[in-house]
């Protein structure tokens, strides 16, 4: 992090960076320079204004991120795995098998699956819902195209008409390495789900999730949890109370870890990586314009969490235009929640 920053000061101060380059040369050609132009380079690097306004690697200025990802659409998940992460305020993403979805909630022919209508539910709530297949067939070397096809475009379609909505990631049943499908799943969800830390199953503990949390916030990374069952079915936990003390624990990081579906981790860090930011920092207050370029605003909602380094500041209100924005201090941030509305944005932020 400390090497991060410093880098970004020297990168950022052209002029600074030719005297440092100037006393480097000095201090190669005469050995009792080195002493003195070591102390210099020390002092002007200490002076070098720190990169004061800058979007956070993850909203809210956290370091990291946890997605909790649940497979297969289990009919319990809607229930017992909401219900878990509820005390927490925590989302997740439901990869469900769409040709397996039914409609109502009669609970004889509708197996152990949730049905569209609990879905729509848990979507207002703020859950990720996503597409995990039309039959969750293993898509292996081999497999038609057609196959493929429904498996992923149809199960989309259906998907879609269903929810009202299209599905934003695609994570692949298990055990598919067709090498056709990355490419295909990509076509139409900007997300598709990559590397897991499986939750749950005989080998997992609480000590090695909470370990995992720590991990991905020292290295500033994007943690997803695969889980399945809770009490029973694939994987389950071999104790409900160890998956709650897990999420005990990343709540007490709320700080510096975001946890959030998928689709809004995705999201802001393809917004970010869009987005322009230019203004002054003042003693009291900043001005900024931001903005995301070539982004579709109606999916890309997440807010950007714009920082200002200063401290001092003890209480801080920000508007853009008339509008009130959302501002909070964490881990020494002044920070501003910035809607993202595809046009530059005017941003007015003062310091009390
Ligand atoms: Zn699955």
């Amino acid at each position: 992090m400390l090497k991060y920053d410093i880098n970004k000061r020297i990168l950022h101060m052209d002029a600074k960076l030719q005297v440092i380059g100037w006393l480097a040369d000095t201090y190669k050609k005469d050995m009792f320079m080195r002493t003195i132009t070591l102390l210099a380079i020390l002092l002007l690097t200490a002076a070098l204004p720190a990169a004061q306004l800058e979007i956070a690697e993850y909203y809210g200025a956290r370091s990291a991120a946890l997605s909790l990802t649940y497979d297969d659409g289990f009919r319990h998940q809607g229930a017992e795995h909401v219900k878990m992460m509820k005390p927490y305020g925590f989302k997740g993403t439901f990869f469900i098998v769409v040709g397996q979805t039914k409609d109502n909630k009669p609970p004889k022919e509708w197996g152990n699956r949730m049905s569209w209508e609990l879905l729509r539910e848990m979507h207002k709530d703020g859950h990720e819902i996503a597409n995990h297949s039309w039959s969750h067939a293993a898509l292996k070397k081999g497999v038609p195209q057609d196959t493929l096809d429904k498996e992923v475009n149809y199960a989309f379609d259906v998907f879609k008409q269903k929810m009202g909505f299209a599905p934003y990631s695609f994570a692949f049943p298990g055990g598919s390495r067709h090498k056709e499908v990355p490419g295909l799943a990509e076509a139409r969800h900007p997300c598709v789900r990559g590397h897991v830390l499986t939750y749950g199953g005989n080998r997992w503990t609480t000590d090695k999730a909470n370990a995992w949390i720590d991990e991905s916030i020292a290295q500033g990374k994007w943690n997803v949890a695969m889980i399945h069952g809770i009490k029973g079915g694939w994987s389950h936990f071999r104790n409900p109370a160890d998956f709650d003390a897990h999420l005990k624990y990343a709540k007490s990081k709320e700080d510096l870890l975001w946890v959030a579906p998928m689709a809004d981790v995705h999201k802001y860090l393809a917004q970010k990586k869009a987005a322009t930011l230019k203004g002054k920092v003042k003693k009291s207050g900043a001005s900024f314009e931001c903005y995301v370029n070539g982004l579709d605003a109606d999916t890309y909602n997440v807010p950007l969490t714009v920082t200002i380094k200063n401290a001092k500041v003890k209480k801080v209100t920000a508007k853009a235009g008339s509008k009130k924005l959302p501002t909070y201090l964490r881990n020494g941030l002044v920070c501003v929640d910035v809607p993202v509305t595809g046009k530059p944005l005017k941003v007015e932020v003062s310091f009390k």
